[in-house]
């Protein structure tokens, strides 16, 4: 009798698995359960190309059922795992179905942090983690005129540039003083700052929303100044938190669930990926977990070499995109505390690439509207680069020049 692998979750992470499995040699039973009824899709056009109009559904998922029959995986959707009992080797679904494994793989995402204040349940109040929310979302902006944002983070900003361009007002609220900020610190995320002003979004940095108010719906956001700002639709952006069932047994979670160098977790024959896995990360020195979409292709992949018996260590430089109007912010590396950021070019066009250094030593760079630095500018973050400062700043120089 095969063995038995059984992946939860049906996002990024668990596409990157099923593409790379059954290449990895993997002769096993191979079950996908998702919560979600859309087969695996890509999450990153949600927050943009989708809500203004420019992808549908049908461009999001990455391959159609067939893809995943011909690989013999069986893809279980609409099902929600409820919990897991690692002893009997079982998970049981919210539908009562009981699924039986040998190999385990949590893929399970995470799930926004809802607003701990009052009104936050009213309609017209939404997140957007899903295609159903992100479906939701864009037959709201279709009726409105006036939308607040809550979160300076990566789906406010998102939001707040598709809201913009389709003609809205914007107002956004942030906890910090700029955008961003966690991701990029002070001097970039103001910069970004900058770019949502001038395309006339009311930004309230440094506040907090205290209620949210309406009769029938959400009618005005009340702020912690005492601002009262009358709105028709609420997006809440502030966070996620890792997802998982019920575990019913040994395995090691804090702030995720804990993998090796292989990913892993403490569990024997238990494995995770994506959004939900912390891992110690060898060149970075710290456990990090990655809440970003190549991460997840990419240890997915990881995960599939590992249950097919071919583990390898698992540290690749992170890296993100974001889009907001017509820029794109490509960052390569993983935001900890640097003691430095040199910037090439101009904050205010925006065209610059920013170099995060700790100890002499580059181990972030983001960059705007400079896309030929984009290459060069992860080879020096993989290799912890130490580059002469004047050197790093002139926009002039060709970063390639400073890789041989
Ligand atoms: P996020 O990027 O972590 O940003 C959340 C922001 O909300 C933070 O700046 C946070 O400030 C702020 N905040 C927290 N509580 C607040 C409050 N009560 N009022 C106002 N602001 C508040 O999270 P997200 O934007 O919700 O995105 C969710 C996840 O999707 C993240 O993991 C993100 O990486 C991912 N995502 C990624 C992309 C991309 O890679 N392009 C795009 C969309 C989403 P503090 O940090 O001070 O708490």
């Amino acid at each position: 009798m095969p063995e038995t692998c059984l992946v939860i979750g049906a996002g990024v992470a668990a596409f990157g698995f099923a593409n790379a499995i059954r290449d990895a040699g993997y002769q096993g039973r191979l079950i996908i359960v998702g919560a979600e009824e859309s087969p695996p899709y890509e999450r990153p056009p949600l927050s943009k190309a989708y809500l203004l109009g420019k992808k549908h559904e049908d461009d999001l998922i990455y391959r159609p059922l067939s893809f995943y029959e011909e690989r013999g995986i069986t893809l279980v959707l609409g099902e929600r795992i409820a919990s897991l009992d690692l002893q009997a080797r079982s998970a049981q679904a919210e539908s009562g179905k009981t699924y039986h494994f040998d190999q385990l793989v949590l893929a399970t995402g995470a799930n926004p942090i809802r607003l701990p204040i009052p009104g936050a349940e009213l309609p017209g109040v939404r997140v957007l983690r899903s295609m159903a929310d992100a479906r939701a979302l864009r037959d709201d902006l279709h009726r409105v005129e006036r939308v607040f944002v809550i979160g300076g983070g990566f789906i406010g900003c998102e939001v707040a540039a598709s809201a913009r361009t389709l003609g809205k007002q914007v107002t956004l609220v942030e906890t910090m003083p700029v955008l961003l900020g966690r991701a990029l610190g002070e001097q970039i995320g103001s910069a970004i700052a900058r770019v949502h002003e001038r395309r006339s979004v009311v930004l309230r940095l440094g506040r907090r929303v205290e209620a949210l108010e309406g009769r029938a719906r959400v009618e005005r956001a009340i702020l912690d100044d005492g601002t009262v700002l009358p709105c028709d639709l609420v997006v809440v952006g502030i966070g996620v938190r890792p997802a998982l069932p019920a575990i019913d047994g040994d395995l090691e979670i804090d702030n995720g669930v804990v993998v090796d160098a292989t990913c892993a977790a403490s569990a024997p024959g238990v494995w995770a990926a994506g959004d939900v896995a912390r891992w110690w990360h060898p060149t970075i020195q710290r456990a990090i977990r990655v809440e970003h979409y190549d991460n997840a292709l990419a240890m997915g992949a990881a995960v599939a070499k590992a249950v097919a018996g071919q583990p390898e260590p698992y540290a690749p430089v992170p890296s993100f995109w974001s889009d907001q109007y017509d820029l794109t912010i490509q960052y390569y590396g993983y935001p900890v505390e640097w003691d430095e950021i040199i910037v090439r070019g101009d904050l205010d066009e925006p065209a610059f690439t920013a170099f995060y250094l700790a100890s002499g030593r580059i181990f972030g760079a983001v960059i705007v509207g400079r896309p030929k630095d984009m290459r060069p500018a992860r080879r020096l973050v993989e290799r912890l680069a130490q580059v002469d400062r004047a050197v790093l700043s002139d926009p002039e120089v060709d970063l390639r020049t400073l890789l041989s």
